[in-house]
């Protein structure tokens, strides 16, 4: 027996030094951390990416590696859950829901409590925008096109799918009811294989870009009475704009409703990272801002009350604290 354990101590040792060794780094401390976002022509890619970036330039004081993945809102909150993902993009309903245990077919586990926020982000415009020889009009018109929903895992499909059951229609209704991923999408509507694609993200958006500029497309507005009961009777819900011009093909202001974008995390995150984490973020908050036009108007105060349904981690109120912010 003790000649047994001596042997698995002695190569725990060796497999150690070889871990050492590979990465040329002195210090077992390293730890790496993955943040869950979204598609790589979406927003929340690109929040992972900044943030990644920002933490990475600091490597050498806090020994912390950032890497970032795609999914979406409900798989971000899922692979928190899971242990898979350390941090995450997610839309604030989700956000909700998943603390609160109210969206059972998403998070089938229940209340997700040991969910913790972080900062919110961007505000996310619940955005549809159709072909122009596809006939839509208005949000009604979807009704019969062929529509992209977005991809299971995404919170957009997943809020799309609130809107389709308040709108009294499920994915039959549709010509085609399509899951495509949102990097896939503005191929698909200008390869005239989708007459629409309804998404739930920041603006401007790398795909609504690429579908505004690719075929002649526009931006629809979803200004009805079903929005408008969504966003007055939940907090996590306010009706949005989407400025003219921002578009190709939509010149004027788009109307409809939307959430706003979170960074969570979960208690299983040491304090430790997710203080250096936010230092790098706040710390570096011009250079942040101008990682992406979306974050142009981000302001700190904001950021750590708006849209957050599940509490603060503690070691971003520890640096909140350190600002004077709360
Ligand atoms: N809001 C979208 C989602 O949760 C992602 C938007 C983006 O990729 O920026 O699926």
């Amino acid at each position: 027996m003790r000649k047994f354990g001596t042997a698995l101590f002695a190569a725990g040792i060796a497999a150690a030094a070889a871990v050492g060794g590979a990465s040329g780094v002195a210090n077992a401390e390293e730890k790496f951390v993955t943040i869950g976002t979204g598609g790589q022509t979406g927003v929340y890619y690109q929040v992972g990416g900044s943030i990644c970036r920002l933490v990475n330039k600091g490597a050498k004081e806090h020994n912390i590696k950032c890497t970032h993945t795609t999914g979406g809102s409900v798989a971000n909150i899922n692979g928190l859950r899971a242990g898979d993902l350390d941090l995450g993009v997610a839309q604030s309903d989700w956000q909700y829901h998943a603390y609160n245990g109210t969206a059972p077919d998403k998070f089938p586990d229940g209340a997700f409590k040991e969910l913790r926020a972080v900062f919110s982000v961007h505000p996310e415009p619940f955005t549809v925008v159709a072909r122009t020889d596809s006939g839509i009009k208005t949000f009604d018109d979807l009704k019969g096109k062929r529509v992209n929903m977005g991809n299971p895992g995404s919170g957009a499909r997943a809020t799309f799918e609130v809107v389709m059951e308040k709108m009294g229609w499920t994915p039959g209704d549709f010509a085609l009811a399509a899951e495509l991923k949102s990097s896939e999408q503005a191929a698909a509507l200008c390869d005239n294989k989708i007459d629409a694609i309804v998404f739930t993200v920041g603006h401007p958006a790398g795909t609504i870009k690429e579908a505004t500029t690719s075929c002649d497309a526009k931006l629809i507005n979803v200004d009805n009475d079903v929005v408008r009961k969504l966003a007055s009777e939940n907090a996590y819900y306010a009706m949005a704009t989407i400025p003219g011009g921002m578009y190709t093909g939509s010149p004027d202001v788009t109307t409809t409703f939307g959430v706003g974008a979170t960074f969570v995390t979960s208690t299983a995150t040491s304090p430790e990272v997710v203080y250096e984490i936010v230092k790098a973020v706040f710390g570096n908050f011009k250079r942040f801002k101008k990682m992406h036009p979306a974050f142009g108007n981000l302001e700190e105060a904001k950021m750590i009350t708006n849209n957050l349904s599940a509490p603060l981690h503690e070691g971003a109120i520890k640096y909140y604290k350190e600002q004077g912010w709360m």
